[in-house]
């Protein structure tokens, strides 16, 4: 009998040596110190071995139970510790890494022309005057001295609501009329920002929707010098304090006279290069004084008042500055193109 319990106390401590988790341990443990287990079997039996017998073999029954207790315990200790050390291993946190960034949003670049366009009107004394994007047929032409059948209406083509006479505004001028039949006789200073839409077909060069901004100046003795010293004041922020205008004549039907503005191109200095078609000038904006009928529309009297427009386009003025080719990245929605800004 002391021969038998030799063996389940070796044979239990190998067992033991091989166990590796919790579940294995409590297996373990029932097997060896169950109720069932052949040790408590033993004990349970030793009034029917032969007396001399009974105190050494309760003893030795005493004995390895006491060890594989103890070497349960031990084992269980070790388990435990092993595995807090692979929790600790597996979700160490190293509070020595960089943060991880949170992706931003940032601002489109014609928000980023815009915005650094009317910042530089601001400062010269011009109020934003926000104007509607759906127009109507008498504000988008006929009050622009546009009535019915007139050529330039071919050049504006835009998108027709369903409502006769309702349309989508071709350029930002409609915003003087609403501004100025608001004001009236009162001086005005303004720009008027916002997108513009025509028919057109999309290529590299134009597009269906674009933004613009508008100026407008009316007073009393307001002349073609104040429009160009305005306008020459606003090129010098704009693209640095030495840089060369020239007016040249044109025609719109709602100033008179009309001009547009070229500036000496900033990519090759005059020189002439891709960017200015060998010209050395770039055209940045549109202008002209306001004609009497416009100003008689907008309920100012032309023998008394004058005033100034002019209107320039911002994704130009970006595409010039960085030399984009393609008007189309502007609404193609590539973030490759707009994350560069
Ligand atoms: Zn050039």
């Amino acid at each position: 009998m002391l021969e038998r319990l030799n063996e389940i106390e070796a044979q239990a401590l190998k067992e033991l040596d091989q166990v590796s988790s919790s579940e294995e341990l409590q297996t373990w443990k029932t097997k060896y110190l169950g109720r069932s287990a052949e040790l408590g079997v033993i004990s349970k039996r030793l009034r029917e071995l032969p007396k001399g017998e009974r105190p050494a073999v309760g003893r030795r029954v005493n004995e390895v139970k006491s060890a594989l207790d103890t070497a349960h315990d031990e084992r269980s200790g070790a388990l435990r510790a092993t595995a807090l050390e692979h929790t600790l291993r597996a979700e160490r946190i190293d509070v020595t890494l960089p943060g991880r960034p949170v992706a931003r949003g940032r601002l489109h670049p014609s928000t980023l022309g815009l915005r650094g366009i009317l910042e530089i009107w601001r400062e010269m004394g011009f109020q934003v005057y926000d104007s509607r994007e759906v127009e109507t047929d008498e504000y988008n032409f006929g009050l622009l001295n546009m009535p019915p059948h007139h050529p330039a209406r071919d050049l504006w083509d835009t998108f027709y609501t369903t409502e006769p006479g309702v349309l989508l505004r071709t350029h930002t001028s409609p915003g003087q009329i609403h501004v100025m039949r608001e004001r009236a006789p009162e001086p005005i200073r303004v720009v008027l920002p916002g997108m513009c839409y025509r028919y057109e077909q999309i290529t590299a060069r134009s597009e269906i929707q674009f933004n613009q901004i508008e100026g407008l100046a009316i007073g009393s003795n307001i002349t073609f010098a104040d429009l160009k010293g305005t306008l020459n004041a606003f090129a010098r922020r704009m693209f640095g304090q030495n840089v060369r205008t020239r007016f040249r004549a044109s025609h719109f039907p709602f100033t008179e006279p009309s001009a547009e503005m070229d500036i000496e191109c900033f990519v090759c200095g005059g020189q002439g290069c891709s960017v200015c078609k060998s010209t050395g000038w770039l055209e940045i904006l549109g202008s002209g004084m306001v004609h009497p009928t416009v100003l008689e529309n907008g309920g100012y009297d032309p023998r008394e008042y004058s005033g100034f427009a002019f209107g320039m386009g911002p994704e130009r003025i970006v595409m010039l500055k960085h030399r984009i080719e393609d008007i189309r990245y502007f609404w193609g929605n590539d973030l490759r193109f707009l994350e560069q800004f």
